[in-house]
Parts: structure tokens; sequence; C-alpha cells
């Protein structure tokens, strides 16, 4: 089962990936986790990439791709995988296109979960720290029992500058506009899949096993 994962920043892309790759039993591959890891490790890619990164620069998609490539080369990515975070460029798909054509192997779904804008950013502003513990609630869907007040420890509960109305919105606008030409190049493949995200979170994922279906 070879996926990507699509959705924007607040849909629960995070808990519907733990539960694919455990399904499927196929690696979470997270584009920020590889990139810290070679960086600790201090690969050749991870060197050049950190170059880039010190400087505040972007690194280019030729590295990207071949720091995604190396990865899904290692053994635990026979039966598949579930990428998380990459590409996030038409270009980059198509390098991506060809790293797997090389590999003999292709993409069976491309799954878009899709939350309304303003349901996106009444998930956010909602959301409430911990400053104590780390915490998260939310004031509507997961309140604490006793208002601004963290259940386990008593701690003190604020919302980060992140979770701010304008800064959610500019988030999400932004991850809209670059994707859209991602979703366009995957549906003009016939691979694409719309997932409603809207709904409880268990029945998000019984519609994603349903979209998968007999794929293998
Ligand atoms: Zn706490």
């Amino acid at each position: 089962m070879r996926l990507i994962l699509l959705g924007p920043p607040g849909a629960g892309k995070g808990t519907q990936a733990s539960s694919i790759v455990e399904k499927y039993n196929i690696p979470h591959i997270s584009t920020g986790d590889i990139f810290r890891k070679n960086i600790k490790e201090g690969t050749e890619l991870g060197k050049k990439a950190k170059e880039y990164m010190d400087k505040g620069l972007l690194v280019p998609d030729e590295l990207v791709v071949a720091i995604v490539e190396d990865r899904l080369k290692e053994d635990d990515c026979k039966n598949g995988f579930l990428l998380d975070g990459f590409p996030r460029t038409v270009n980059q798909a198509k390098s991506l296109d060809k790293v797997l054509e090389k590999m003999n192997v292709s993409l069976n779904k491309v799954l878009n979960i899709k939350v309304d804008k303003e349901i996106l950013v009444n998930r956010a502003v909602g959301r409430r720290i911990c400053k104590e513990c780390g915490r998260a609630y939310h004031i509507e869907f997961n309140p604490p029992k006793e208002s601004g007040k963290c259940d386990v420890c008593g701690g003190q509960l604020y919302q980060r500058s992140d979770d701010k109305e304008e800064t959610v919105a500019k988030r999400i606008e932004v991850y809209l506009k670059e994707t859209a030409p991602l979703i366009d190049y995957y549906n003009n493949k016939g691979i694409l899949v719309d997932i409603n995200g809207e709904q409880d979170i268990k029945k998000v994922f019984e519609d994603i096993v349903l979209a998968l279906g007999s794929e293998k």
C-alpha cells in the first residue's frame, strides 16, 4: 500500500496517519522526521540540507527528493509507505513519480482530508494548552473540568499565539493555495480520494479504509 496523505493543518492528519500505518503495517514517512534524522546522524544529505536551513533558505527540491528516495529504499518500505508532508509541489510530485518508476512501483492512492476552513479555525481557536504539563484541551470539544485549569496537574491553561484566529486563517489559506495544483495533479491521474474530515475521527478512518478497499 503506497499512499500520500494530504490535509490542511488541524484536519486531524496525525491521528489518521497513526491508524493507517497500524492497520496496513506500513511506515509513516514524515519529511520533517526524516530531515531531522539525517541532520542528527550527520549523513551527507543531512549536512547539505542543514547548510540551507542554517541560512534560512528553503531546501531545494533535488535534495528533498534525494532524502525521500533514500528513505523509500529502506527495507521497511517493501510493503508500502504513507508519505506525509511530501510532495508539496507538482514539481516534487513529478520527481516522486520518477523515483517510484525506477523502483518499479506506483502510488495506490492520495488521501485528501477535507475540512471546511471555518471549522478548522474554530477547532484551533478553542485549543488550550497546560502551561505546566503541555496537555491539550478544547473549550468546546474537550473542556477541562474546571475552566482554565488542567485536570491532571492543576496548571493554568493558555492559548498558543499560533492558535489565534488570524494566524490560523492565514496558515490555512497558504496551505490551500499551495496544494491546489498538487490536488489537481493527482486528480488528473485518477488516484485522488477526498475524505470528509469533518466527521468523528473514527468515521473518518472508516471512510479511509473503505476508500482503500481491496488495494494492496
Ligand atoms: Zn497540566
